[in-house]
């Protein structure tokens, strides 16, 4: 692999390709073999299948399993002189695992503790994904470095899946990883009990090998959303075996279609989460380009919009204000999506009816080039005076 020797371009180059992702989902679970790999690629093929942009990461680095469910043993990554490449299942999903860098799964690597973390790092940083609708992550199991690390180095999730099974010892560590991802500040999707019940082939009725429920109660004491449940299934079996992923050739079984049904709440979390996260707008009053002191009598609002991350103008737009008539301007500013005014003087009562829309009113500020005070505002010095104007004529009518 190219490493790169200085830790901050290292660190613009992961900030950029981050960027170009926008969902990363990472799957955990308490402990290893609860079916965490199974339940990554399975999500990822299905959001494939659906024709979104999808990447697999593997960075379980104990057990890499992914090449094994994909078919891709023994292949290994490529690079192009300054990134890793994915390698693409069947032309589709892009797929990074640190199996394809181990030179045999059955020799494995004995790492030390920062190595672990560095080899993580440097997975993540040097993969070029280029433009990815969702990255899912198979985290290595537990809740220690390894998948801190993971989390740690993605710093925006956009949430978690949590894999259990739903015997007591599974439930027990799936708390930890609740705890761990609140801990963290990563927004848990939800909690799938997987090998729940057995389906079976010749009766077609559920048979509850364990106890059934556990990750359902878990769920619901621990006040995160339960997706559902996952029946062992021979075929899982099977297709994880022989190199198949289950969701694709085995789409016509029960199972498969149970596992589809899991999946679209985690688009729904996600598309609901991009909402949310939208970026700021800004609206200015101005008059002769600066900003002008009289919310209600300016010639133009300035909208800005800024990528809240990285504190960057995204757009610049001038536009005339409606006709003044009383409480038209909240509605119009709010229509054109801004959140948040920086504005001279306003009166309280137009404040609150900015407020009732969502938007935010920062007044007294001063009449400079609405780029500037935006910028100010952003690094937290933008100076604001008395407010110009207490009457309820500017804004409110
Ligand atoms: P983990 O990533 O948690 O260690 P894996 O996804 O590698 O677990 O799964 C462990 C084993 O269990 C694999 O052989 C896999 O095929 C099998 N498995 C996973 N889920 C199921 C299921 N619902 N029914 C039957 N076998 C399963």
């Amino acid at each position: 692999m190219c490493s790169c020797e200085n830790p901050a371009i290292e660190e613009a180059i992961l900030k950029d390709r981050l960027s170009q992702i926008k969902n990363k989902i990472v799957v955990l679970s308490g402990k290893g073999g609860v079916g965490k790999s199974t339940v990554a690629t399975n999500i990822a093929m299905s959001l494939t299948l659906k024709g979104y942009k999808t990447g697999l990461l593997d960075v379980d680095i104990h057990g890499p399993s992914i090449p094994t469910i994909l078919g891709l043993e023994g292949k290994r990554l490529q690079n192009d002189g300054f990134s890793i490449l994915p390698l693409e299942y069947r032309d589709n999903l892009k797929v990074v695992s640190i199996g394809f860098l181990i030179e045999n799964n059955d020799n494995p690597i004995v790492w030390r503790g920062p190595a672990k973390a560095g080899f993580i790092k440097q997975m993540m940083s040097e993969v070029q994904w280029g433009e990815l609708d969702y990255l899912v992550v198979d985290c290595p199991p537990g809740t220690g470095d390894e998948p801190l690390s993971a989390i740690q180095i993605i710093e925006d999730v956009t949430g978690a899946v949590i894999v259990t099974t739903p015997q007591k010892l599974a439930i027990s560590d799936v708390r930890k990883s609740v705890n761990f991802c609140k801990h963290l500040n990563v927004p848990i999707i939800g909690v799938i009990e997987n090998m729940s019940g057995f389906i079976c082939k010749e009766c077609n009725k559920t048979v509850e090998i364990f106890k059934s429920d556990g990750g359902k109660k878990m769920a619901q004491e621990m006040d995160v959303p339960f997706l559902g449940k996952i029946p062992l299934d021979p075929d899982i079996v099977e297709a994880g075996d022989s190199g198949k992923p289950f969701i694709q050739f085995y789409s016509e079984t029960k199972t498969a279609k149970i596992i589809d049904n899991l999946i679209q709440p985690v688009i729904e979390f996600c598309l609901n989460k991009k909402k949310e996260n939208k970026n700021m707008k800004f609206a200015i009053p101005t008059a002769q380009g600066k900003l002008c002191q009289h919310f209600g009598h300016c010639e133009k609002f300035v909208f800005i919009e800024v990528d809240e991350a990285t504190k960057t103008i995204i757009s610049n737009e001038a536009i005339v204000g409606p006709e003044h008539a009383p409480g038209i301007l909240p509605p119009w500013v709010a229509q054109q999506g801004a959140n948040i005014i920086l504005a001279g003087g306003m009166g309280g009562r137009a404040q609150e009816l900015f407020a009732q829309q969502g938007i935010k009113v920062i007044a007294g500020v001063p009449s400079e080039d609405p780029e500037k005070v935006v910028t100010d505002y952003l690094n937290g010095t933008l100076i604001t005076g008395v407010n110009g104007c207490d009457h309820s004529h500017c804004g409110s009518h």
